[in-house]
């Protein structure tokens, strides 16, 4: 049974001012229960000693504050560690940490599938069941916080990226107070770059969340032109590649050191050739931008081929001599199944789903 209380972990400390407010409670309620909450990790009403009984006895019966249940922990050789939770009776939700020499980058969701339909994503494959709300967003970052904690204080998450399951700014009105906990002091304190939003290109909520939140951006576009790029991201037929360059221009305007990151998939004989990659130097010329390039990770039912090692190393080249800087992100939790466009695959095979439940409970450490 689900309590269909209001989950307390769905407010920023705006929202959770004005919460205290409404209730005839001071303002400063909010920070207190953040610091429990965020700073204590802690979820337990009563716990929260500097609030009245009769003030926890009242939350009580109103609100919650809960977190999914974790189903299963996985750990890769290489340290990446993927989780999965249950967020309701039918979805479950994955996230990955993976930590590097000198940061730890927590990858999450925003939404159970996705509806944008990019030709070559496992997400996008499976189709779009919900939204997930703020509670359940920032949930994932408290969660891995705590199991990190837990294992080895010396893994810490220094970076978050909405680059899991789903297309953030999709899912605008849950996403914003998450970004605003994950970087104000009383929630995560993670400085704003160091919070990356990753859009297919929703061209309006960039332009928004330019106004509403100091992020940083990664635009998946993965092709330099429009003919191509509405076969590989659908929504590119609602906005093109220029309304999507002049939204991530202006949002890059005013914050002086900032750039876009752009994440281009590369797809063995589809979108890798010498031509893209001129195209897309070409592209990117008046923007203050970094080249973020992701081998294909195929998955089953896909036709689509990774690229050749000579190929990935020629884009990389082209881009790298235009001053671009460029990675060729690492496939990284190969071992588990963690990589981009991956999350949930397995799991939201409906028919499977019990069997593989069962089997990723046993897993659990
Ligand atoms: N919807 C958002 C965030 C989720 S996808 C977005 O589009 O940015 C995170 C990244 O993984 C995106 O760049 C996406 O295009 C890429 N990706 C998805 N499936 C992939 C696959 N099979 N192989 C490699 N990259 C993939």
């Amino acid at each position: 049974m689900f309590n269909l209380s209001t989950n307390l972990l769905d407010y920023d400390r705006a929202g959770l001012e004005a919460l205290f407010t409404n209730l005839g409670e001071q303002r400063f309620r909010a920070s207190q229960l953040m610091k429990w909450i965020y700073g204590e990790q802690s979820l337990d009403f009563d716990k929260f000693s500097n609030f009245s009984k009769a003030l926890r006895a009242r939350l009580q019966t109103d609100y919650k504050i809960t977190v999914p249940d974790l189903i299963s922990e996985q750990k890769s050789i290489d340290g990446t560690v993927k989780w999965l939770l249950k967020v309701d009776d039918i979805n479950a939700i994955e996230m990955v940490y993976i930590p590097e020499d000198t940061r730890g980058t927590l990858c999450v969701s925003s939404q159970v599938g996705c509806s944008l339909n990019c030709t070559f994503c496992a997400t996008g494959a499976q189709g779009f069941n919900r939204h997930l709300s703020t509670a359940e967003i920032i949930a994932q970052v408290w969660l891995a916080s705590k199991r990190l904690d837990h294992h080895n204080k010396n893994r810490k998450i220094t970076n978050v990226v909405m680059m899991g399951m789903g297309e953030p700014l999709a899912n605008y009105n849950n996403v914003l107070p998450a970004l605003n906990i994950m970087r104000d002091d009383l929630g995560f304190g993670f400085a704003n770059r160091r919070v990356t939003v990753s859009s297919a290109g929703m061209v309006p909520k960039i332009d928004q969340l330019a106004r509403d939140a100091d992020v940083s951006l990664a635009i998946s576009l993965h092709a330099p032109f429009d003919e191509l790029r509405n076969k590989l991201v659908p929504l590119n037929k609602k906005y093109n590649i220029k309304m999507l360059l002049d939204s991530c221009s202006n949002f890059v305007k005013d914050k002086k050191k900032s750039r876009i990151t752009w994440e281009y998939t590369l797809i063995d004989g589809v979108n890798d050739q010498e031509e893209h990659a001129r195209a897309l130097v070409k592209l990117l010329s008046h923007i203050p931008s970094k080249i973020n390039l992701i081998p294909f990770n195929p998955f089953p039912g896909s036709s689509f081929k990774k690229s050749k090692i000579e190929n990935i190393e020629r884009f990389k080249q082209i881009c790298m001599s235009s001053g671009y800087i460029t990675t060729v992100r690492k496939t990284r939790g190969d071992d588990i199944a963690a990589a981009c466009g991956q999350l949930a695959g397995e799991f939201m095979d409906r028919t499977r789903r019990s069997t593989q439940e069962n089997r990723l409970a046993m897993e659990l450490v």
